[in-house]
């Protein structure tokens, strides 16, 4: 191993492993954050350096990759929408009508659902109705939270935030692509420690998290049913991540972009043919059907996206249906006997 990082310091200083840079610290440090953490050996940076050797060893497969495939869409937003793209409200606004939009879709099948079979047919739970009881209260606590905390934190940031700067150049498809799941990578994981210590702690629980718990069988204005702590958090990891990354602007839009679309499908209640869980292999992806179990069994399934996490710490319940009640009530009672053991 040492050797490898020897050799892959080295690479890291040839100015052809430079060029790669955004790439690798965009792309790789997230799964190299996650790996460190979990082993423990071995800090990102050292990791990174091994990856990039490995990514520097003249893959013409990569390389095609490297062609700025993104230039001529970057070029027309930036020769048409440069304001807009360079105001600091940009990113919320982005954020917000993506959810709008998503949420609309959504509310439009569950108030179809119950007189058209052929959407009915891919919900999780086919006989629990989403009332307009439901939909008014849910949009009630989004538009107070939106009101109360979003849009003036978005104001602050308009006054006191220069413009962002706009890079001439668009990011490398891989650089895109890599950085975007890097960032999905970190969130996750910043998420399932909050998540897992917001149901640990009796008093984060019943103070920030139970709210989101009020709905069993989740439907997408759920999505952002939440505490003003949570949605703060999660605004955060969301902003920040791509910086901590050094992500272009254009990966840092799609992440969150990407982010909103993902949390709703976790909520939606549909388990369609194009959800993630289905798209991503070996069961890498928890997507709706999981995280439906979680609002179920609150002891279990705690990462928001991937399954690893829970894999790794024994709270994974798989949503196949023989395994569904026996494992999920198992994996139920041993966290709630956790959280009895500390006094929740
Ligand atoms: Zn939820
Ligand atoms: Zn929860």
């Amino acid at each position: 191993m040492q050797a490898i990082l020897q050799q892959a310091a080295a690479a890291a200083a040839s100015p052809r492993s430079r060029s790669c840079r955004p790439f690798l610290s965009c792309g790789f440090i997230c799964t190299m954050l996650s790996l460190s953490i979990s082993t423990g050996r071995m800090s990102v940076e050292r990791l990174g350096m091994a990856l990039s050797s490995v990514w520097d060893g003249g893959n013409a497969t990569w390389a095609l990759s490297e062609r700025p495939v993104l230039q001529p869409a970057w070029d027309y937003l930036r020769q048409n929408h440069e304001s807009t793209l360079r105001s600091p409200l940009f990113p919320v606004l982005l954020s917000v009508s993506t959810y709008l939009l998503l949420v609309l879709l959504y509310t439009t099948l569950d108030l179809l659902a119950p007189t058209w079979p052929s959407i009915r047919r891919f919900q999780i739970h086919p006989d629990h109705t989403v009332t307009w009881a439901s939909i008014g209260n849910t949009l009630v606590l989004t538009t107070y939270n939106h009101l109360l905390y979003i849009f003036p934190a978005a104001v602050a940031q308009w006054l006191w935030r220069p413009a962002v700067p706009l890079p001439r150049e668009a990011p490398s498809l891989a650089a895109f692509l890599f950085g975007i799941l890097g960032c999905t990578v970190v969130f996750d994981f910043q998420y399932y420690l909050w998540h897992v210590l917001h149901h640990r702690v009796s008093w984060l629980y019943s103070t920030f998290h139970a709210i989101h718990h009020q709905y069993r069988q989740p439907f997408s204005l759920v999505t952002q049913y939440l505490s003003a702590w949570e949605l703060f958090s999660v605004g955060l990891w969301t902003t920040v991540d791509p910086v901590l990354l050094q992500c272009h602007c254009l990966t840092g839009w799609a992440f969150m972009v990407f982010n909103v679309w993902v949390s709703a499908e976790d909520h939606c209640g549909y388990d369609f043919p194009w959800a993630m869980h289905r798209l991503v292999p070996f069961g890498l992806w928890g997507g709706v059907l999981r995280h439906d179990i979680h609002h179920l069994h609150p002891g279990t399934n705690f990462a928001p996206f991937f399954t690893h996490w829970d894999w790794l710490a024994g709270t994974a319940c798989a949503p196949s249906a023989k395994l569904r009640e026996n494992e999920c009530d198992e994996n139920n009672t041993k966290a709630n006997g956790r959280r009895a053991d500390k006094g929740a």
